[in-house]
């Protein structure tokens, strides 16, 4: 019999698990559990509808068994089982579909935030075994298969007996090492809080035989040991508990077990309903996306149950996309069993309770907001950008719902700051709400409109993300104050004396602008003068619905085909360049007008059709 390898990632994976970190051990027991009760949980669906499975509701169960002699537990379920072939797939590669991400941000994260994400189960046997075995006969098989792994060196996998499907996990635990005790997850007692902490909520029973000391029946003063199997999980799923008998601990460890996540929620939500809709619900905010978030492998929905009974994984229709982010489950008596998928969408009692956990999940966060603002930065910092879409894809419907939970850096103390404390800190005669796009905020900082308007002392909003002026064109405005972007629109900062001055200097040089235009083409609708620059030569300003910035996003996009902002080139009035372009010959001036125009581009960011031009002006200057 061959030695077989795990596939390449399953192996790094290993080694991560065998060197994690001690505190972290104690999960192997919840994620065989887990595994246990997904395997029964297809087994009992199919109890339901065929006979041949002859097992009871109450027949299913859970069963542990520690050896302290020879030091292993088993974990034996009478589930679904595996086929050779299943034992080969599902225990031979890990973390399926996200192999290809997971690989490539293996690099970047800790090992315990990887296993955090993954969930990934089965491997976590060997943070406490050198040694592991897997016993298991699927359902409708004669037979069974034994796999057995001592960890990095691979598997191997035989013909072997067992009586009945199910499956039986045999770990082989580790000697003791003076840092870590691994013969604790040997003691019933140890085993049993685990399985409290984490496993209270299984729905199948988990068993164990403990051993007890009883006083014997007539003979006073007499114990005897007797063997007693116990039920160690309550079997209530949490959501259905009182809410003042279920810890924070508990919440959370339900949370990361059930979601895969490695950190605590943001938040817990847990409702429970009655009225036109009658459900409990238990939502949670988390605080970091997970990897795929982002991606469009991300499946948003919450599990759906019916009277305890889960039927259905992931429902998108209980979360809009703009709170996608949102994990979580509803539990309600009013949906039937046996719904399908397409009935469910259209369901009255469904749609109701989607929008009562609307506008639950939205009060929350503007608790969170009000009332936490760290963690309400911290949750935003991974999911504003979510809000932010939200708005742009409505084409403003939900702009109500979202836009007092969306905020932006501000030049105000360089700090996150939402449209209305921007709105509260606005100049007496202000009524615009000022906002500048680019890479960074340093970048930004470095446009020359950008150094005017703050020198006038406004504040400016920093627009770093992509969505984020597609967004707020979608708001229009926010306390009926507009946003103007201080490089695509007119910004009208000027006295009326500088106006009239700046108009009358614009016309005299009418001749020489058009010039300067002519020699850019198409490139610009115009050239003009400005007020609106400190100590910057020359800006782009847009014209129109699309701005520069919008211009590079657009762009950027697969199957772009070249938009173009409607930009103005504006030289700084008041700059030395301006004397200096009056005073030129025709030839010139063109050239000067280009290279204006490049350095403009140059600044905001964007490319230069024509960078050798641009060196070879450049030359012809320096060696002038
Ligand atoms: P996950 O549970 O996240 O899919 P695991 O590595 O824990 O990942 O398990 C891999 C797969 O192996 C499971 O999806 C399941 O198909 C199978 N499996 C694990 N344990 C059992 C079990 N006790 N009975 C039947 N199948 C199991």
């Amino acid at each position: 019999m061959s030695k077989k390898q795990f596939k390449a990632e399953s192996k790094k994976l290993l080694d991560m698990m065998i060197n994690s970190i001690y505190t972290h051990k104690e999960i192997f027991l919840r994620e065989l559990i887990s595994n246990a009760s997904d395997a029964i949980d297809k087994l009992y669906f199919r109890s339901l509808t065929d006979n041949s499975v002859g097992l009871d509701k109450s027949d299913f169960r859970i069963t542990i068994t520690p050896d302290k002699d020879a030091r292993t537990i088993t974990i034996e379920d009478n589930g679904c089982g595996m086929t050779a072939d299943e034992l080969e797939n599902n225990l031979g590669t890990i973390a399926k579909s996200g192999s290809l991400d997971f690989k490539k941000n293996m690099d970047e994260k800790s090992d315990v935030e990887i296993i955090g994400q993954f969930g990934v189960g089965f491997y976590s046997a060997f943070m406490i075994s050198d040694k592991v075995t897997v016993l298991s006969r699927a359902f409708g098989e004669d037979s069974a298969n034994l796999w057995v792994s001592e960890g990095a060196e691979g598997y191997t996998i035989e013909p072997a007996q067992k009586d009945s499907a199910g499956t039986v996990i045999t770990l082989y635990v580790k000697e003791d090492t003076e840092n870590d005790k691994y013969g604790e997850f040997l003691d019933t007692y140890r085993i049993s809080a685990i399985i409290r902490k984490y496993s209270d909520y299984i729905r199948y029973p988990i068993t164990m035989d403990v051993e007890t000391s009883q006083p014997v029946e007539g003979k006073e003063g007499e114990y005897e040991t007797v063997i007693e199997t116990r039920t160690l999980n309550s079997m209530i799923p949490l959501w259905r508990k009182n809410k003042n008998e279920i810890t924070a601990d508990e919440y959370d460890a339900f949370y990361q077990d059930k979601f895969f996540d490695f950190e605590k929620p943001a938040k817990v939500v847990h409702s429970k309903v009655e009225g036109q809709a009658t459900y409990d619900a238990l939502l949670f905010i988390p605080k970091r996306a997970p990897y795929d978030y982002y991606t469009k492998n991300y499946e948003k929905g919450l599990q759906l149950y019916s009277n305890g009974v889960l039927i259905m994984d992931k429902c998108p229709d209980l979360l809009p996309d703009y709170f996608s982010f949102v994990k979580g489950l509803v539990d309600s008596a009013d949906l039937s069993l046996n719904i399908s998928r397409e009935v469910l969408q259209h369901d009255h009692q469904l749609k109701l309770i989607a929008k009562t956990i609307e506008k639950k999940i939205k009060s929350e966060l503007q608790n969170m907001l009000k009332n936490d603002r760290e963690t309400y930065e911290e949750f935003f910092k991974s999911f504003g950008m979510q809000m932010k879409f939200g708005i742009y894809e409505s084409y403003g419907a939900h702009k109500d719902a979202l836009k007092d939970l969306i905020m932006f850096v501000s030049s105000y103390e360089d700090k996150l700051s939402t449209l209305s404390e921007y709105v509260e800190r606005m100049k007496d005669g202000q009524d615009k709400i000022y906002y500048a796009c680019g890479e960074t905020k340093a970048k930004i900082d470095m446009l020359p409109q950008v150094e005017a308007v703050k020198d006038k002392g406004y504040e400016i909003l920093y627009f770093t993300d992509n969505v984020d002026e597609f967004a707020i064109q979608m708001l229009m405005a926010y306390d009926d104050k507009h946003f103007v972007n201080v490089c695509a629109d007119k910004l009208d900062l000027d006295t009326d004396a500088e106006k009239e001055e700046l108009k009358k200097e614009n016309e005299d040089a009418k001749d020489m602008l058009t010039k300067m235009k002519e020699a850019l083409g198409d490139s610009v609708t115009e050239v003009r003068f400005t007020n609106a620059l400190k100590n910057h030569p020359a800006c782009l300003t847009s014209e129109g619905m699309l701005s520069t910035e919008m211009e590079k996003v657009l762009n950027a996009m697969p199957g772009a085909n070249g938009v173009k902002a409607e930009t103005v080139l504006e030289i700084n009035a008041s700059h030395p360049i301006s004397d200096k372009l009056r005073n030129l010959d025709d030839e010139t001036l063109e050239k000067y007008a280009k290279l204006l125009y490049m350095q403009a581009r140059l600044i905001s960011g964007l490319s230069i059709e024509d960078p050798a031009e641009f060196s070879a002006l450049i030359s012809e200057l320096m060696i002038r």
